[in-house]
């Protein structure tokens, strides 16, 4: 792999990373993503070009408006790197096939996912139900193929519904979302159902671990509800470039 394409694919990350911030920032509050051009979002200036630069703007302000001086956000830059390291792994791990262009729209949306769940506990059916076609359209041509891409779907959104319908009967309160369901059944879409059950199980372990510690550390209790959808997005980008290995390994148990 020459490292030019890992190091372009890199830089094309950053870029892509810079939008998806304008996703996570306006799609909670139901904005349009093109209109109004970057602004600050405090003292609504709007931004020089050399200001939209990824990562490097926020560094060189130090994290501030140049005019009214408020912060910006770190989680700015940090998605940027993070979708530019995704990108250029990604290109490392696929190469340039069809089925990288998948693997990084999905990965785009699960890291949209990840943040805005973070920080609103939501999960925008605006990403998850056309993710969950996308998925399907691509699978149709492309791994995992179109009856494991649909078992997914129904499977994944089918589980986590029968999860969060016996939850909320005998707790009498919401612990998953239907944002929850609809993200799965998006996952089961792109991955195909063995991995969406690979991603819900690393995804339930990771999220009682935190929990667990929460507790133990007194920093929550059990019913501070974690927003289950940012353990579904890394659980998804790990069973997407590691699952088959791990299910391999499992498998040669039997
Ligand atoms: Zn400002």
């Amino acid at each position: 792999m020459p490292l030019a394409l890992v190091l372009t694919v890199g830089i094309l990350g950053l870029i892509f990373g810079s939008f998806l911030n304008v996703c996570i920032h306006r799609l909670p509050r139901r904005e349009s993503l093109n209109w109004p051009p970057s602004h600050c979002t405090a003292c609504q200036r709007r931004l020089a070009w050399f200001e939209n630069v990824p990562v490097v703007a926020w560094l060189a302000l130090r994290g501030r408006c140049r005019t009214c001086g408020v912060a910006i956000s770190p989680i700015y830059p940090i998605v940027e790197l993070t979708t530019a390291v995704v990108f250029a792994g990604g290109v490392m791990v696929y190469g340039l096939t069809p089925i990288l262009f998948v693997r990084l729209a999905f990965a785009c949306a699960l890291i949209v996912l990840f943040v805005i769940d973070l920080q609103h506990r939501i999960l925008p059916n605006v990403i998850t139900l056309p993710g969950i076609g996308a998925g399907f359209v691509a699978s149709l041509f492309l791994p995992p193929g179109w009856l494991s891409s649909l078992i997914g779907i129904l499977a994944g959104g089918g589980v986590l519904f029968g999860i969060a319908e016996v939850y909320y009967r005998t707790r009498g309160q919401e612990g998953l979302g239907m944002g929850d369901v609809k993200m799965l059944a998006m996952i089961g879409a792109f991955l195909g159902w063995p991995l969406m059950l690979l991603t819900l199980v690393l995804a339930s372990f990771a999220g009682s671990l935190v929990g667990v510690t929460l507790l133990a550390t007194g920093r929550g209790t059990m019913q501070a509800a974690l927003p289950f959808g940012t353990f579904l997005a890394l659980g998804a980008l790990v069973s997407a470039v590691t699952g088959d290995v791990m299910l391999a390994w499992y498998l040669s148990f039997y």
